[in-house]
């Protein structure tokens, strides 16, 4: 007779978070635009500093104290009130972790990030999905599922993986009737991506409140998506949970050389927005030209596009079409969104052919 440990009944519904891929089913290896990385790569002057990093043989500094100065200077906030993260994704975790359990309730809109859900469960507490406004959150039904057990309210804004955004005061108006002691995490990855009119206001609202936590990343705009640094930023109580509960050398001395580089090099992320910006419209405008074969692009303030397949081209049959051309794209139907494709914004060049590719399915498919 053999027993065996038994992970805890909310592990086992946790179905493993499937990340962005670069090769074809038989094993190709494939321009990658499932991640929503960075297609200008990472900028000289950080990979330069990766070179001035402290050696390996000694463990970080624990409290990434450089990193948080750094990160305090550019976006005038306390470093006190700064927490560093594995990515962001650890801090995401460690928020709910820290203020949800079982039988607690965690809430964010359909179609956000696929962590939250993760998240919550891994911690016992159950995820409960708020209906969405045409792919993005609505602030309406996302107040109308709180409940008393509510204790974290998740939300992307840029949102992934549909690129919606909510502006300032619909996000205001979502704190301000949310229940104190309810923690808002605003999940603000891409809003290096967004144009400075419309900034959502949510670093002042997490200077000004109890229950806001900010959490940002260097996977997106600043190109270190292989080194896992993201922080956060929230009230010192909030901060000091998150400080104890994290690991105590989550970021690498890698990871905290590069991302202070990476700060210092405004530069390389003023182009990498103008890039994204400018091929954002281009590949928007292109799949809209192909309206007439059922294929839509939602608007996105992020890095990528999520492209709508309503005719008779299949998002899954696109995303082989692709794969063939040399491209790997995001197929979410463990999402809720089986004819749909999530495409990052690669190169001109990378995204003129996508767009050529997906005319030629479509028009082959009528
Ligand atoms: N939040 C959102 C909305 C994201 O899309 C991502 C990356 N896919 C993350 C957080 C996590 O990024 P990282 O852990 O690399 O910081």
């Amino acid at each position: 007779m053999s027993a065996s440990p038994t992970p805890k009944p909310w592990i086992e519904g946790i179905h493993a978070y499937v990340p962005g891929k670069a090769r074809s089913a038989d094993g190709r290896e494939l321009v990658k635009l499932s991640a929503n990385e960075n297609p200008l790569g990472t900028s000289p002057a950080t990979l330069a500093a990766l070179t001035q990093a402290a050696p390996p043989a000694r463990y970080p500094d624990p409290d990434a104290s450089a990193l948080r100065q750094g990160i305090g200077a550019l976006h005038g906030i306390n470093p006190a009130r700064i927490v560093c993260g594995t990515g962001s994704d650890e801090l995401l975790n460690l928020a709910t972790q820290g203020y949800a359990g079982p039988g607690d309730e965690v809430l964010f809109t359909r179609y956000s990030f696929a962590v939250y859900d993760i998240a919550a469960r891994r911690c016992g507490a159950v995820p409960v999905e708020a209906p969405d406004a045409d792919y993005g959150a609505d602030v309406d039904a996302l107040l109308a599922a709180v409940t008393e057990r509510t204790r974290v309210v998740f939300l992307a804004n840029p949102n992934n993986p549909t690129g919606s955004f909510l502006p300032a005061g619909e996000v205001a108006r979502l704190h301000a009737r949310l229940p104190r002691d309810v923690l808002f995490v605003l999940d603000q990855a891409y809003a290096e991506y967004l144009a400075p009119e419309d900034d959502d206001c949510g670093l002042a609202l997490a200077g000004r409140h109890d229950n806001v936590l900010v959490t940002r990343t260097f996977s997106k705009i600043y190109g270190l998506a292989g080194e896992r640094i993201g922080w956060a930023t929230g009230a010192p109580g909030i901060v000091d949970t998150l400080n104890r509960i994290r690991g105590p050398f989550n970021v690498t001395n890698h990871g905290q050389a590069a991302a202070l580089a990476a700060l210092g090099d405004q530069e390389f992320v003023r182009r990498s927005r103008e890039h994204n910006t400018a091929e954002l419209v281009r590949f928007s405008d292109a799949i809209g030209a192909l309206g007439n074969h059922g294929l839509r692009a939602l608007p996105s303030k992020g890095n990528f596009v999520l492209v709508l397949f309503e005719g008779a081209l299949g998002a899954a049959a696109a995303l082989d079409g692709l794969a063939e051309a040399g491209f790997a794209v995001r197929h979410l139907p463990g999402q809720g969104l089986p004819q749909a494709l999530r495409i990052t914004i690669g190169t001109r060049e990378q995204m003129d052919a996508v767009a050529q590719r997906l005319r030629a399915l479509a028009e082959a498919a009528r």
